[in-house]
Formats: structure tokens, sequence, C-alpha cells
């Protein structure tokens, strides 16, 4: 996918200019399906929320898109209107909608980026606050105030109706931000959303859950008490949404309740009952604005506090220097199989290495190169094994690695492949650097107990013999040399 601001050329930019212009008219005539009469004015305006989005994921330059988009899509709908008999106060107006709703988007999407760095609003609780900010209340307001004046000063809005216009406009395009911005950018960065905990009985609860409101609101019918108290179910299963689904399914939920609350209004089923059109629209816009936003604070919390433990838990199983698995991490593996070795009756191996007369590398070079040599030997090694291994930084220049289910002629024979491989590439500048290898097989056949230490001494001598040896070499640690013996 292309990332904001990437260079693409002329011709591909021209295609998604038109594309966002057509994506805008789709989206308004969508809208307009819900609209009142006159002046346009929806409870959710479907473009605002995806043109900041698309602005926020592929940069400012398909703003001509939202201008002509606005332009058009604004004008269609006044000139169906019956005020809107004027073919030019009609193209002013729409002119006017245009600049509003491409200042709208842009803007928004260049604060949000100068003050949160990115565009992607659920990464943190601040990134959040600048979609809210921006994005819902001042763009939009921007857009109310272009728009809605505009249609007056050109006789297409009467005066009488402009305050309740100008609040149910700006409310709509921040309805219309609110639910769709995240949702897409949810969309365009799976990789990003909380991991789903749920399981599949779970999931089709949850499924029922979603789809009681409308059964039950539509079946209940226009009781008045009911009907207005039915929506706040909306906030407990957004709450599960979130705690146990991700962001994805989540925003696609709210969507699905907006709809719901929209139809239903549009049935006259309430739930907000009043008489005034715009009180009505008003008090769903507020309903949901309210609701949404202080439910998706959660969220951009939850996804801050799951992104930071999986760093934190990146940093601590990490080797900073090579990146491969530190020691800590190796030793919880190491239990893990043995563990598993005993219940299924399965041997492991692992080999430990250690690079042959290290000190001379840093002494003739330096202990830049020398950590140099660490980074490309580890990077080496880290190719060379199988997923199911695990490859970490004992200390110093010590490595260890774990082979679940091989046994000590096939740790052999990989220990002697890396071992010629290492020889072969040249990791110092003018030197060949060597390691030596130990191995030792943790067979539960043969071992009544497998223990840490037991092993850990075996591979350790077995190393120690490589060295003694004369370096550049494997050893195995058999059955005889036990951890007494060492
Ligand atoms: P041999 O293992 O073959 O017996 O000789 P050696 O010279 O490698 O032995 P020794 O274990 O005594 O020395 C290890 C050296 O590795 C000492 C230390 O300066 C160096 N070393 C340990 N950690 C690092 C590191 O992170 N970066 C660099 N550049 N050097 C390191
Ligand atoms: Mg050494
Ligand atoms: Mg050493």
């Amino acid at each position: 996918m292309t990332q904001f601001g990437q260079e693409i050329s002329r011709s591909s930019r021209l295609v998604e200019v038109l594309a966002v212009t057509v994506v805008y008219v789709i989206g308004a005539r969508i809208g307009q399906v819900f609209a009142i009469e006159p002046g346009n004015i929806t409870p959710v305006w479907i473009p605002s929320g995806i043109m900041l989005a698309w602005v926020l994921i592929r940069g400012y330059y398909i703003w001509p898109g939202i201008f002509l988009g606005a332009f058009l899509g604004n004008s269609w709908a006044y000139l169906s209107a019956e005020s809107g008999d004027a073919l030019l106060s009609t193209m002013l107006a729409g002119s006017f909608n245009g600049i509003g709703d491409t200042l709208c988007a842009v803007g928004a999407c260049f604060f949000m980026r100068k003050y949160f760095q990115f565009g992607d609003p659920f990464k943190s609780l601040n990134a959040f606050l600048g979609l809210m900010v921006f994005g819902v209340v001042l763009g939009p307001l921007l857009s109310a105030i272009f728009g809605v004046s505009s249609l007056q000063i050109f006789g297409i809005l009467p005066s009488d109706v402009y305050g309740a216009s100008f609040v149910t406009w700006w409310l709509g395009d921040g309805v219309g931000v609110l639910l769709l911005t995240p949702l897409i950018l949810a969309f365009a960065h799976p990789e990003d959303d909380i991991e789903i905990k749920a399981d599949l009985p779970e999931a089709v609860f949850f499924a029922f859950a979603v789809m009681l409101y409308p059964i039950v609101a539509y079946s209940v019918g226009a009781d008045d008490f009911q009907s207005s108290n039915l929506p706040y179910i909306l906030i407990p299963i957004l709450f599960w949404s979130l705690i146990r689904f991700g962001l994805r399914i989540s925003f696609s939920v709210t969507l699905f309740f907006t709809i719901c609350l929209i139809w239903l209004e549009l049935l006259g089923l309430g739930p907000f009952v009043f008489e005034d059109q715009y009180l009505r629209i008003m008090a769903l816009q507020i309903f949901v604005l309210s609701t949404v936003s202080s439910i998706f604070v959660i969220g951009s919390l939850l996804f801050e506090r799951d992104r930071s433990y999986h760093l934190l838990n990146e940093k601590n199983q990490h080797d900073p220097l090579t990146k491969i698995y530190n020691r800590q991490y190796f030793d919880t593996q190491l239990l893990r199989e043995i563990g598993r070795a005993e219940r299924y009756k399965k041997s492991f191996s692992i080999i430990m290495f250690d690079i042959d007369f290290f000190k001379k590398v840093n002494d003739k070079y330096g202990h830049q190169v020398g950590d140099e040599v660490l980074i490309k030997l580890s990077g080496l090694v880290a190719k060379k094994i199988r997923d199911i291994d695990t490859l970490a930084r004992w200390g110093g220049e010590e490595f260890m690695i774990l082979m679940p289910e091989t046994n000590e002629q096939g740790a052999t024979l990989f220990a002697e492949r890396i071992r010629a491989e290492v020889e072969k590439s040249k990791l110092a500048p003018h030197d060949c650097v060597t390691i030596s290898l130990g191995v030792a097989e943790a067979n539960p056949e043969a071992t009544e107990e497998l223990e840490v230490l037991g092993l850990l001494n075996r591979v350790d001598a077995a190393l120690y013999l490589a060295k003694t040896n004369g370096r550049n070499q494997v050893q195995v640690a058999h059955e005889a040399l036990t951890s007494a013996d060492a």
C-alpha cells in the first residue's frame, strides 16, 4: 500500500483524484437519502469521513477530487430542491461547499499530523484526541460555516432555519468522520489492530447481542419509553466489542448501530421523539457523537496499552545489539522444551557456540568492528535455523541454539554446517572468523529426569572440548559426559 505523501506518477494521481470525486458524489447521494429538505442536511454526512481517511492515507494531492466531489454532490442536491431554481446560485453555493469541504479534510489532516505525528487515531490517546479536535469538531465547523452560509447567501436556504441547519450540518459532518475515518484506517492498517481474543462461541453470542437491538426496537414499535432507552445497549456491546474483538469489528458494529438508529428514525419508530425534524436529527447526532467518542477513548487507551505491552515484551526478550533473543528468553524456551520433551518422550538438542580468539578481532580492529562481527554472525545463523528453533545470545560472543525434536546426529550435522558457513563467510575485514561448537542432546528415554543445569553443563563441556581440541570444530557431549564429570 502506498504511504502518505509517497511519490506516484501524474497519471495515476489524476485517476485517483477522479476516483475521489466519484466516491464523494456516491457518498453524498447515499447520505441524501436521509436528508431533510431544503438544505441537504442529513444525520450523517458520509463523504466527510471517507475524505479525511483518504487524505490521511494517501496525501494532500487528492484535494481537487474533494473540491469537485463537493461541488457536484451538493449542486446536484440543490438543483433538485424547489428553491434551487437559479443555476448560477447553485454553482456558486456548490463552489463554496467545495472550498469548505476541502479545507475541512486537508486542514484536519495537516493538524493531526503536525500535533500527533501519525494519522492513525488509535495508536495513542493523543492521536485520538487529535481526530476529535481537528477531524470531528473543527474541520466540520469550517465546512458548516462555508456550506450553510453560502446556501443562505445565495437564497437556497430560508434564513429562519440558519441556526438549526448550521448545527445539524456541523454535527453530521462530525458523525461522518467519527464513524468512517477510524473504520477505513483500521481496514487500511489491519496489522495495527488489537488482537481478537474471543473464540467462536463468544462470537456467536456477540453477533446475537448486536442483532438484538434492531430486532427488539423494531418489534417494540413507537413505544416512547422503550424506544428512547433501547439505544443505550449500544454502550456495553461496544465495550465488549473493543475489549474482545478489536478495532475493525468494533468500528463496523458502531456503523451498523448508527445505520439502525437512522433507519428506525426514518420509519418513525424513535428513538428520538420530537415533532421538529431538526431536533430529531440533532438528538440522534448528539447521542452518537457522545456515546461513540467516549467508548473510542477507551479504545485508544486499550490500543496504547496493547502496543506498549508488546514493545516492552519485545525489548525484554531480545538482545539490543544483535536483535536475536536474549538469555532470559532462551531460559524460558528451554524450560518449556524440557516439559514438552518429557511429556511426549521426544528428544531435543542444544548447540552452544563461541567465536574463536574474538579478543584478537577487538584488539586489531576495535570494538565497533567486533560488534559488527557479532551482528553479522547472528544474522547468518538466524537465516539457517528452522522456524521452530530458537537462537539466542548467551552472553559476550557466546550463542545458543535450541532445536526441538532433533537428536544428536541431526544437531551435529547442523552445527557442522554453520561452522563451515561461518568459516567461509568473511565476517571480519581481513581475517577469517571461526567458531567452536558444542552439541548436547536431551533424551527423555535415556535420562531419568531432564534438568536444565545438567544439560547446560554438558553443552558447555562439549564446547570446552572443541576449544581445547584446536577450535573451529564441533564436539558432542555424550551421555557419559554428565554434569558430575564436567
Ligand atoms: P576463545 O573463545 O577462542 O578462547 O578466545 P576469545 O578471545 O574469544 O575468548 P574470550 O572469551 O576470553 O574473549 C571474549 C571477548 O569477547 C572478550 C570481549 O572483549 C569480547 N566481547 C564480549 N562481548 C562483546 C561485545 O558485545 N562486543 C565486542 N566488540 N566484543 C565483545
Ligand atoms: Mg571466544
Ligand atoms: Mg567466550
